[in-house]
């Protein structure tokens, strides 16, 4: 590893040592080692600890909270910590969580053989491995249901290319991005890489300072020479074996580069082979729903806004049975799609289990036996794998050949997306795996045991050798017990001495001088052994040796048989997590009186009877019903303005159809009664306003930036989600902005549109805006009880409701009863005067409006038909003042 790469955010490891006088050997060994790695701790391997000294002793001990020593040597004291090899992964994986690198270097040979080459030599060691935040493999550092991403960031002349590899599962796949800071936010917070690959020279680039803000915690730079695009293709080139990577796909030069790249660090960490990746894929951004990082936030697609996945989206309808089910939904939840076919296809899938529940059931019970089977095989690709993985695969080869015994060819068309003769390719590898493999071996294949009786020859003869040894060492301790006439007697082992007679001191001279030659004299026991003892000693040590040697040779021979079938074994695995989906989605749908989504080309948007996911899931825990609730945002009506107090269910009513879009374009069923989507290709959700301290940005200039993000991007297949713009700052100014944000959403953007808000003044907007409608939350008040019924009706909302529910909340009556008199006050001045004049101008868009509206005509019908719609005795002396000032606005 250069030392010139660092971690941007924090040199870690630093300066090994200074000012010392020349270092014993084996401090020059380390030293040497150690400044490779400048950038990472280096677990140094020395018996069975893993030591570290200097800086990394002082980071590592403060980062895990463990004793820091001392090491005296010479005329300097070296500070140095350590953890038991035997126990290293739980304190690696704590050390990867807080952002360090780990080298792990190891010892390469035995002390016995270092001796070989001299009294003094050293015990060799290598680094073996680089572990990094994106280059884990192990189950325990990795999360079951989620991907790890490793990805890398190159430019090339006039464009980003964005790739990203699972070292743990072989996915990698590249694609275009787009210049410029929004692009790339939403691209990095799709993904949400474990460790992110940037040049140094595009950490410079001052329009990217904010965003490198955001991902500094997991990047790493490196120099711009590691992101050559000529390296990158011939790198690329000789890892697949292709002359061409054009059969791949049509990758731009910044992708390459970027894949390059991640194959050049992925083989740099795992210091070896990297066999198991797939060939890398071309994602097309434009097949797919973009969304912004602010609006993943907002939705909380992944992650609640209180934090943690409970209460998130994907943990309301995650109902896969295996780990790589859960990652596919992640992701297809991440990426919804934008193509109709592909979209049809997966709610085909989904549909077909709906209709066919029992089919659904046996396929849960099959898949509830599958273990990781992607995991499994890259721990195998890459060396680390142990008897339990090879088991594991057996495991999913043999779930995957009784899966296929329950679908006929079509179902496994729809279900796997794969013929269905894919799942039982591997049978004679199984049945291999089946014939070498015991049914539960221990987890280190040096501990042996791992092949089964009957499959290797030579290794059950050295079994039966090395039992009946056993067997002639009891048959010797009988006869050592008689011809010393003490019943007492024992033979036993241990490591040092190997097997030995042992008798208490208090009988020791009652053994007789032959056959038995003292080996050691303890306060509590004396030892012996015998030349035969000694004989079988050997056969029995050298026969288990044996044993191990080749049982590690079989188990390799396994290893490389499955690894050369690794792309087919991916094929089943990825199969198996397309019907894992399948199942849990028609799961979640049957539970939850989900419906297909009927996905269109137009620009339609028509949901009955919406619910909101994770609401009502909520909700039903509790044992209360959830309101559903239809929204039109056709042709006519694409802006919907939802008025209604606080608490009345404005904000879930506006999430839950984006929930209910994006849950239709990944292939999910939806929480509804009936739907028909016109596909949308950009969702945009500014939802609740937080805080971004972190950013330097207060609550309203997050708003502002998330706004100005919508307005400048929302085209008209975009749906667009706004919860009370303009709320953080002084009632005018909000008002003002969010009023010519709507008219802005309505005259240019033209897209869908839901815009709750606090304003009432902006109902009035209905008379001059054609395709906006009011909306609002129905509220009962009986006998001055306010209880809100979460319904959305037409027409605007009842402002007064505000003070309600003031005084639900407990405030004092004399200042309930103040605020009511200033509202009354400020309606009256407001409402006749400034506020109803805004209505009749529009500055900002009058030419475009003037192109969309009939002048007088039309607002003469529109002001015939409200005055139509008008029962005077029905109408409270409020709603007629309400009504009033609406009619005024109409003139
Ligand atoms: P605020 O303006 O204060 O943000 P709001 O009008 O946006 O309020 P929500 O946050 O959407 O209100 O809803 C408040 C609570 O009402 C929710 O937490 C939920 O428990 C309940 N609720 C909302 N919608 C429904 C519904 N359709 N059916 C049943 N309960 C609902």
């Amino acid at each position: 590893m250069p030392d010139t790469e660092k971690n941007a955010n924090q040199a870690k490891g630093g300066e090994p040592r200074k000012g010392a006088g020349s270092p014993t050997p084996f401090m020059a060994q380390y030293l040497a080692l150690k400044a490779d790695y400048e950038d990472a701790l280096l677990f140094f391997r020395m018996g069975d600890f893993y030591e570290l000294f200097f800086e990394d002793a002082k980071q590592a001990a403060a980062a895990l909270d463990i004793v820091l020593t001392r090491r005296e040597q010479r005329d300097e004291t070296i500070p140095m910590c350590g953890v038991p090899a035997h126990a290293h992964e739980s304190y690696l994986a704590r050390l990867v969580r807080q952002g360090f690198k780990v080298a792990i270097c190891e010892q390469v040979e035995t002390p016995a053989e270092a001796k070989k080459r001299g009294s003094k030599a050293l015990v060799k060691r290598e680094v073996v491995r680089l572990v990094t935040a994106g280059t884990l493999t192990e189950d325990h550092l990795l999360e079951p249901g989620a991907n790890a991403y490793l990805a890398a960031l190159a430019e090339v002349g006039e464009g980003f290319g964005l790739a990203w590899l699972d070292l743990s599962t072989g996915e990698i796949a590249a694609e275009p991005v787009d210049k410029g800071e929004a692009g790339l936010a939403a691209a990095l917070a799709r993904l949400a890489p474990s460790e992110l690959l940037v040049s140094e020279r595009l950490l410079q680039r001052e329009a990217l300072f904010e965003l490198w803000g955001q991902w500094r915690q997991v990047m790493t730079s490196l120099p711009p020479a590691r992101f050559d695009s000529r390296n990158a293709e011939a790198r690329l080139q000789t890892h697949y074996g292709v002359a061409d990577l054009t059969a791949f796909g049509a990758f731009s030069r910044a992708e390459v580069a970027a894949l390059g790249t991640l194959l050049d660090y992925a083989e740099l960490t795992q210091k070896g082979s990297v066999a198991h990746l797939a060939r890398p894929r071309r994602a097309a951004p434009e097949a797919r729903l973009v969304i912004d990082a602010a609006s993943r936030r907002n939705l909380e697609l992944f992650e609640a806004q209180a934090g943690g996945r409970k209460g998130s989206l994907l943990a309301a309808i995650d109902r896969a049975t295996t780990a790589a089910g859960s990652r596919l939904l992640a992701q297809r939840l991440a990426a919804p799609l934008n193509q109709r076919a592909a979209i049809e296809r997966r709610l085909a899938a989904v549909d077909h289990l709906v209709t066919a529940p029992d089919l659904a059931q046996d396929l849960r019970a099959a898949l509830k036996a599958l273990p990781d089977l992607e995991r499994a095989l890259a721990r195998l690709t890459l060396g680390r794998g142990g008897p339990r993985d090879l088991v594991g695969l057996r495991a999913g080869l043999t779930v995957a050949e009784g899966i296929a015994g329950l679908l006929d060819a079509d179902s496994a068309e729809l279900l796997l997306d794969a013929p269905l003769q894919s799942l039982t390719g591997q049978a004679s590898l199984r049945a291999r795996l089946e014939r070498a493999l015991v049914e539960s071996p221990p987890l280190l294949l040096r501990d042996g045991g791992v092949i089964k009786t009957g499959y290797a020859e030579e290794l059950d003869r050295l079994r039966s050798l090395a039992s009946d040894s056993r067997k002639h060492i009891a048959a010797l301790q009988a006869r050592y017990a008689e011809l010393s006439g003490i019943s007492a007697l024992k033979i036993k082992h241990n490591n040092v001495l190997g097997y030995f007679i042992e008798v208490s001191p208090s009988l020791a001279p009652r053994m007789p001088d032959e056959p038995f030659i003292q080996r050691q004299s303890l306060a509590s026991a004396v030892r012996y052994t015998t030349t035969e003892l000694a004989e079988l000693d050997r056969d029995l040590q050298g026969a288990q040796d044996r044993a191990l040697a080749i049982e590690a040779q079989h188990f390799q021979n396994l290893v490389g048989e499955v690894t050369g079938r690794a792309e087919a074994i991916q094929a089943i695995a990825q199969a198996l997590a397309r019907l894992d989906v399948a199942t849990g989605l028609a799961t979640l749908a049957r539970e939850r009186s989900y419906i297909r989504p009927h996905v269109s080309d137009d620009d339609s948007f028509v949901i009955e009877g919406g619910r909101h996911p994770v609401v009502e899931q909520a909700l039903a825990a509790a044992g209360q019903p959830f309101v559903a609730n239809d929204c039109d945002l056709s042709a006519e009506t694409r802006l919907w303005l939802v008025t209604g107090p606080n608490m009345a269910g404005k904000s879930t009513f506006l999430r839950q159809n984006a929930l209910i879009a994006i849950l239709a374009q990944a292939g999910s069923f939806v929480p509804a009664r009936s739907a028909r989507i016109g596909l949308v290709d950009r969702l945009f959700s500014r939802v609740g306003a937080a805080d971004d301290l972190a950013r330097g940005r207060s609550t309203f200039m997050v708003e502002m930036v998330e706004t100005a993000a919508i307005l400048n991007q929302a085209g008209p297949r975009a749906l667009v989600i706004l919860d009370e713009i303009g709320r953080g700052t002084a009632t005018f100014d909000g008002l003002s902005i969010a009023w010519a944000s709507l008219e802005q959403l309505h005259e240019v953007n033209g897209c869908r549109a839901l815009f709750a808000t606090h304003y009432h003044e902006l109902t009035r907007l209905q008379a001059r805006l054609p395709r906006l409608v009011n909306r609002s939350m129905r509220v009962s008040d009986y006998q001055g009880q306010v209880v809100f019924l979460h319904e959305v009706t037409s027409g605007a909302a009842d402002r007064s409701y505000g003070i309600h529910v003031a005084r639900l909340a407990g405030l004092p009556h004399a200042v309930v009863h103040r605020a009511e008199e200033i509202l009354r006050q400020l309606e009256a001045g407001e409402q006749a005067g400034a506020l109803a004049q805004l209505v009749d101008d529009l500055p900002l868009f009058s030419a475009a409006a003037n192109r969309t509206r009939e002048p007088e005509p039309q607002d003469e019908d529109l002001l015939r038909t409200r005055l139509a719609e008008i029962d005077p005795d029905a109408l409270t002396p409020r709603a007629a003042l309400d009504l009033l000032y609406e009619l005024m606005a109409l003139r």
